[in-house]
């Protein structure tokens, strides 16, 4: 009865929270209260997948979940992004009967990484995807050491790890276990044998501290490493991207499945290398993934085109406290074959909690913006004189940079007769700001 009972509220406020537009996670805050182990008496599929990681979760959740449902699939998943457990409890008991049982093919879950071992004491993953580990928001969730610890904490036994054997942390995963599932990139264009990045988090072995070798980096720390102790070292992967032209837009993956990038950058390729494995293991025929992924849009707008007058502009929605991430934009703006300005907005650091830590600023490659195609910078928001600082101590030429505090003022400055694209990189917390001056696509 007490099932019964906290499976209706849950539905019920749901469906409430649904009419008035509130959040996803109250409901299942409620359950859990009512119920604590209300997710162990649930009857699950046989597939349940989940997802975690500092980067990507949400982009590859929604493209396993498109490729799944394209394949005649039924999806279960959390789609509203709230990933930690009271989401998750939202989600699974929204999907159930009233006598408890999930009916879709697939339970796919997107989880916070610091939480997934709340979420996953009562459900055992048969699929567990770990994408990468890096810097995120220090000041909430510490050290990638930390958050290692945390998703450690967070695996069975029995589980099947799906993981990026290009990081070398995450790899650390696989220790002692022999059905892990790798994924990984072979060679690319972009590829450096020396390490580009402001600071590296692949100096030092993860598992022994001994220095690391790299015979490639694709970026940052994550590319083809040795231990020079241990013999830590990137695994074989099954999953590979065999070929890759990012300037084209085009990927293959083990050396026949070719895909089309909506989005030419690396952060996507493993995004969509993470969900082309997860999709191949529960089944579905590797041409028809390929085909699903190919030339795909996501929907939870990361990248978003717009209008400004006559000129045209991509929105890169990057996540402040996370350089890496800030990295990816910043190079995606430097690779592009025309000519462009870039305005980069910090003007409140979290949407979910107050801090004014600006040190992730010092960590993020803005040397990466030398390059010739990038005309102006225009920096803007409440922390526009601490991105100024920063960029006073990186190569990029003075006369390129504008600062212009005023969101509103720094739109009109850019409002003009150049022809050149208009590149905005800011976070979720600010990206409104800006879209809500401009004419979105
Ligand atoms: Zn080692």
């Amino acid at each position: 009865m007490k099932k019964l009972f906290t499976i209706i509220v849950c539905k019920l406020l749901k469906f409430a929270g649904g009419l008035i537009g509130k959040g996803s996670s109250l409901p299942g805050q409620i359950a859990l209260k009512l119920c604590p182990d209300i997710l162990s008496r649930i009857n699950l599929p046989d597939y349940i997948v989940a997802v975690t990681g500092s980067n990507g979760k949400t982009s590859t959740v929604e493209m396993i979940a498109h490729i799944l449902q394209e394949s005649g699939k039924t999806v279960a998943w959390n789609k509203e992004g709230s990933n930690q457990i009271e989401g998750v409890t939202t989600l699974i008991l929204g999907s159930c009967t009233l006598f408890g049982n999930v009916k879709s093919d697939i339970l796919l879950i997107e989880s916070d990484e610091r939480f997934a071992k709340y979420t996953f004491k009562y459900i055992t993953p048969t699929h567990y995807v770990i994408t990468n580990l890096y810097r995120d928001q220090l000041t909430r969730n510490g050290h990638p050491e930390w958050v290692y610890n945390a998703i450690k904490d967070s695996i069975h036994p029995e589980t099947q790890l799906i993981l990026n054997a290009d990081d070398p942390m995450v790899s650390c995963f696989g220790y002692g276990r022999d059905d892990v599932i790798w994924f990984g990139v072979g060679d690319i264009e972009s590829d450096t044998t020396e390490f580009c990045g402001v600071y590296n988090d692949g100096a030092y072995c993860p598992n022994c501290k001994a220095p690391m070798t790299y015979t490639k980096y694709h970026y940052d720390h994550i590319g083809n490493y040795k231990c020079t102790s241990c013999g830590h070292k990137r695994n074989d992967t099954e999953y590979t991207v065999t070929k890759s032209n990012l300037d084209k837009g085009e990927i293959t993956i083990n050396g026949k499945y070719n895909i089309s990038l909506s989005l030419k950058s690396l952060y996507n390729v493993y995004n969509i290398l993470a969900a082309f494995t997860v999709a191949s293991i529960v089944g579905i025929d590797k041409d028809s993934i390929a085909k699903h992924l190919s030339n795909y849009v996501l929907k939870n707008f990361r990248v978003v085109t717009f209008e400004l007058g006559s000129r045209k502009g991509t929105l890169v929605t990057s996540k402040h406290e996370n350089s890496i991430s800030y990295n990816q934009s910043l190079s995606l703006a430097a690779s592009d074959k025309d000519k462009c300005d870039v305005l980069i907005i910090v003007d409140a650091i979290s949407r979910k909690y107050f801090t004014g830590d600006v040190s992730w600023l010092w960590d993020i490659n803005f040397d990466l913006l030398q390059s010739d195609n990038v005309k102006n910078i225009v920096l803007s928001g409440t922390y526009c004189y601490d991105l100024a600082t920063r960029f006073s101590f990186s190569d990029v030429s003075a006369d390129k940079i504008k600062i212009i505090e005023s969101i509103e003022s720094a739109v009109d400055y850019l409002d003009n007769d150049s022809k050149e694209k208009i590149y905005v990189i800011t976070c979720f917390s600010d990206k409104e700001k800006f879209l809500g001056k401009v004419k979105v696509d």
